[in-house]
């Protein structure tokens, strides 16, 4: 069984002095979860510093797919690299709807990463109106099999199921809903893929997760954790989280 992940995305917030802060507050979570940080790029450098020595992994929340050359604004896997953050979330709903990312670009950009060795925390999920139309599991599969056929290097991948109608809204899947999901991915892993790296990745759900809602979506046989914008950015929050997994863990 996967270890519980508790990941968070703090998007488009933080500044320097609430990092510090967050970082003396959290300080070594320990390695009975794995957790991780997913930092503003300008701020990866100082969050990787502000949380040296602990089992924090910091993230980024994006990258290009070529390492250098002319492509104005983005950061690239080596670059990364060179700050020594070796973990990249991609393929989120924001960059998916906000800033026109398709299905192309993404499994572009996981491809490059996880062949370079990068973590990769894939970000998947259907609309309202797809779910309202029964599309849920036709859209996860094209998510999937764009991004993942032919990756042979599986073990570099988290995936998390994020419904884009529970992100921020404050109505999170019901832990039936997620764990239908989650079956499928795995399924769908262990047929198209390979059934050992099926049963060894980590699935996290995210979307309105909560610490009144998050023991019972880890309770789901499939759910191996929570990718969290919200409830992850206060420090008091981000802490229930873990140890709500340390918890379930035991
Ligand atoms: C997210 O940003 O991926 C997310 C799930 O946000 P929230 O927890 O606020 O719904």
């Amino acid at each position: 069984m996967p270890k519980f992940c508790v990941a968070a995305n703090w998007k488009m917030n933080q500044n320097k002095k609430l990092i510090l802060s967050f970082a003396q507050e959290l300080g070594d979570p320990g390695s009975d979860v794995d957790v991780v940080i997913g930092t503003p790029t300008i701020y990866l450098d100082y969050a990787k510093e502000q949380t040296a020595g602990s089992q924090v992994t910091i993230a980024a929340q994006n990258a290009f797919f070529e390492d250098s050359g002319a492509f104005t604004g983005e950061t690239s896997p080596a670059m990364l690299d060179d700050i020594g953050i070796k973990c990249v979330i991609i393929g989120h709903s924001e960059r998916r709807q906000i800033f026109g990312e398709g299905n192309e670009l993404i499994a572009k950009k996981l491809q490059a990463l996880v062949s370079k060795g990068f973590r990769v925390i894939f970000c998947i999920g259907e609309s309202l109106a797809e779910r309202e139309n029964g599309d849920t599991f036709k859209v996860i599969e094209s998510q999937l099999q764009s991004a993942l056929t032919g990756v042979s290097n599986l073990q570099y991948i988290t995936i998390a199921y994020e419904p884009i109608w529970a992100i921020g809204t404050g109505v999170a899947a019901t832990s039936e809903q997620a764990e239908e999901c989650h079956k499928m991915i795995r399924e769908w892993v262990a047929k198209n893929c390979d059934s050992d790296s099926a049963k060894q990745m980590q699935i996290l759900y995210g979307g309105s997760v909560k610490p009144k809602n998050f023991a019972e979506l880890l309770s789901q046989p499939n759910i191996d954790g929570g990718l969290v914008g919200g409830a992850s950015l206060k420090v008091e929050s981000f802490k229930e989280l873990i140890d709500i997994a340390k918890n379930q863990a035991n």
